[in-house]
């Protein structure tokens, strides 16, 4: 067994604070064996996301949702996982226009597609008179 101690992020007060001047959410007992990293976590009835880690200690966020049976999300801004509600910032950096992420959030494997929308846009080059009768 093994003790992790978990921090909520929304605890520290800025990117630099120090993990000394926080005060932990929760200190639990583990297996050695365990690995929070890219995994829901549940606590009581809300699910976090592991979003830093120094030793045995991590900063967790809550999850936006948490559903098993949701497969699919459409018309988002960036690829989006369904089941936890986590969204891959900088999605546009991601080459080709489908390919598969391992969610930050949860962990699933995640297959995506770049949705391209058309559009036309149009300028008058040379104007023609209607006939008049
Ligand atoms: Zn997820």
């Amino acid at each position: 067994m093994k003790q992790i101690k978990l921090y909520l992020k929304d605890d520290f007060k800025s990117w630099d604070t120090d993990w000394k001047d926080v005060k932990p959410f929760r200190i639990l007992s583990v297996s050695d064996d365990t690995d929070l990293w890219e995994r829901a976590i549940r606590l009581d009835d809300t699910y976090y996301t592991i979003c830093a880690k120094q030793g045995e200690n991590y900063q967790i966020e809550e999850l936006p949702s948490y559903d098993l049976n949701k497969e699919e999300t459409f018309g988002e801004d960036e690829i989006k996982c369904p089941i936890c509600g986590y969204e891959i910032s900088d999605s546009w950096e991601c080459e080709d226009d489908g390919g598969e992420e391992v969610c930050g959030g949860c962990g699933s494997i995640l297959e995506w597609n770049r949705v391209v929308e058309v559009t036309y846009s149009t300028t008058v080059k040379e104007k023609t008179r209607a006939i008049r009768l």
